[in-house]
């Protein structure tokens, strides 16, 4: 199998370098690579792409992830976010090629308490999420196999983390304000592409067409920022008591305390029985990555 991966260095690209590798030739790229093109921000050059390495299929993990800056630069973000994919697809369907692609549950209005199924109307709140959904929608209307994972709140061991930042502030702070009225589920890069890998593994194996389509996949349960925060430092207490923990009180607070840009939704839950049933997979609990994530880091 021949596999052509975007966005090698992000959090999600990063773990599908190592959760693709084994499934056969594997060609990773980022914006800058030559002479093959990996940007974004040209949409005919990555077609051209496509048509040069003509893989069986193409991993798209590159986005224009910026959810504040986008609402300052729209154009760039409809770019990278609906004009990229949208080429990548057309291409992915003149060569015969899956393409995979991630999106967000930012495409829906965060309105109600129920997790999001793939079938529920969209509605979204900002640039990003509008540009996400675009994308979305040029794939499934480019008549190329696909599959388009919409995932929410993610987080990876490398680089700057939700956790590794809550940490931080632990031992600096005696009192830390965390937002409590959003929820989700905090999923982990590593568990991305692992069910990435599975499901391709899956379709390509059987040339199943009837999989191509929209799946929700997030971590198993729920919790606010204030949970997973809370969590975190209750977890990392226990690895590292003799650490200089300071804090003494994690205040919940709603997210008008912490004003952005760009609005983000309540509701980020989504509903992931569709891919699990699809592919046969259980997907752990958020609490499991997390324990994981800590461990490593600390
Ligand atoms: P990251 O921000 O970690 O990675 C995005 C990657 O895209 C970076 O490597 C970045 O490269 C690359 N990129 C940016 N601009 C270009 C360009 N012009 N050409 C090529 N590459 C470019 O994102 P994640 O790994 O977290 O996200 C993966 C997918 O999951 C995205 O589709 C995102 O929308 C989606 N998603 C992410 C969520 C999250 O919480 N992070 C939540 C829900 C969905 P560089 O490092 O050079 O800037």
């Amino acid at each position: 199998m021949k596999i052509l991966l975007l966005g090698k260095n992000g959090q999600v690209g990063w773990e599908l370098q190592r959760s693709l590798a084994p499934l056969g030739e594997l060609i990773a790229l980022d914006r800058h690579s030559t002479p093959l093109c990996g940007d974004l921000s040209k949409p005919e050059a990555l077609a051209q792409t496509v048509r040069d390495v003509r893989p069986d299929v193409i991993v798209n993990a590159a986005a224009h992830t910026a959810v504040d800056k986008a609402e300052s630069e729209p154009d760039v973000a409809r770019t990278l976010n609906a004009d990229a994919p949208a080429a990548l697809a057309r291409a992915a369907a003149e060569v015969g090629a899956w393409l995979v692609h991630y999106s967000t549950d930012y495409v829906f209005n965060g309105e109600g308490q129920t997790p999001w199924q793939e079938s529920d109307a969209t509605g979204p709140l900002g640039v990003y999420g509008q540009t996400k959904l675009e994308g979305e929608q040029a794939i499934a209307a480019s008549g190329c196999k696909h599959l388009i994972f919409r995932t929410s709140w993610v987080y990876a061991a490398r680089g700057g983390n939700f956790a590794r930042t809550m940490l931080r502030l632990a031992q600096e702070r005696e009192r830390l304000t965390v937002i409590d009225d959003q929820r989700g589920a905090p999923t982990g890069a590593d568990l991305i592409a692992d069910v990435s890998s599975h499901a391709i593994r899956q379709a390509l194996g059987t040339q199943d067409a009837s999989l191509s389509g929209l799946y929700h996949l997030v971590a198993a349960g729920e919790t606010s920022w204030h949970g997973y925060a809370a969590h975190a430092i209750e977890r990392a207490r226990q690895l590292k008591p003799d650490a200089a923990w300071k804090v003494t009180e994690i205040a919940p607070v709603p997210t008008s305390a912490f004003p952005t840009p760009a609005r983000r939704p309540l509701n980020s839950r989504l509903n992931t029985q569709r891919l699990q049933q699809a592919f046969g997979l259980t997907l752990p609990a958020w609490q499991q990555g997390v324990d994981r994530l800590l461990a490593e880091m600390l």
